[in-house]
């Protein structure tokens, strides 16, 4: 985690506003309260911990003097913690640090559980108990932790559900386009064929079309100066008035296109 319990503090007391002389004294009373054998001593370090933070936020903060002495005070009443109440009597004022308390007494928890575990068989029902207990709070404590993590899946597969739904959605859309974008196309293939069709009949280069070249093959074998007072402009190269073989009554023999003698 990226914060502490300090930065858990300030932050709900941004929010719900100041901690109440009833709160403090509420704290001051927690912290106050004995050490539950039947459980870690972390446990109880845990609890200090957090009672002090509280009273620091709470803009009464304890003196740090004040806080040893009274947690000292409790490992004292449980009657257990003989060798590290002599080893933390025997430190000079710098090395008695609120971290320094919490390792000398927690060296010994833990040299009493690995005794009361060698033990177990012949220990009594307190020792037993005790053990017990620990194991009660570490079952708890996993609990919790199976229970934060259910929380935090079932917060996950519900985001990812709502992201795969999404997903398919999009899917559907774009194949939705695609096929459109499909028949626009074949539409568009289609109607750019048909107007090619004539393309097909088309010679390169000349632009005409079948009956317009076959129109102008034609006109290509009559003389563009060319008359004949019998057969008018339309005449070949070599069909004149002159040497026309087909007249008409009344044909003129000298008639052109510049004099057509009223042909
Ligand atoms: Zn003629």
């Amino acid at each position: 985690m990226g914060f502490t319990t300090r930065d858990l503090l300030d932050h709900l007391m941004d929010r719900y506003g100041k901690i109440t002389a009833t709160d403090l004294k509420e704290n001051a009373k927690r912290m106050n309260e004995p050490i539950n054998t039947g459980l870690p001593i972390t446990k109880y370090f845990e609890r200090i911990g957090d009672c002090v933070q509280f009273a620091d936020v709470g803009k009464t903060p304890c003196k740090h003097e004040r806080i040893l002495q009274m947690v000292y005070l409790a490992v004292l009443k449980t009657v257990l913690y003989g060798d590290a109440g002599k080893e933390w009597r025997n430190k000079s004022d710098a090395d008695c640090t609120w971290t320094n308390f919490k390792t000398t007494f927690a060296d010994e928890y833990h040299d009493l559980k690995l005794q009361q575990r060698l033990t177990m068989g012949q220990a009594g029902f307190h020792e037993a108990n005790d053990a017990r207990g620990e194991e009660v709070v570490e079952i708890e404590e996993a609990l919790d932790q199976l229970a934060i993590a259910e929380t935090v899946d079932r917060d996950v597969v519900a985001s990812l559900t709502a992201s795969i739904k999404q997903l398919t959605d999009a899917n559907r859309m774009l194949t939705y386009q695609v096929k459109a974008l499909t028949d626009t196309n074949q539409l568009l293939t289609k109607q750019i064929e048909q107007q090619n069709q004539p393309a097909v009949t088309q010679l390169p280069g000349d632009g005409l079309n079948t009956k317009q070249r076959r129109q102008k093959r034609f006109e290509r074998r009559f003389n563009t100066n060319g008359y004949c007072w019998s057969h008018g402009v339309r005449v070949t190269n070599n069909h004149n008035s002159k040497n026309c073989d087909n007249r008409r009554s009344g044909h003129q023999e000298e008639a052109t296109r510049s004099n057509t003698m009223g042909g």
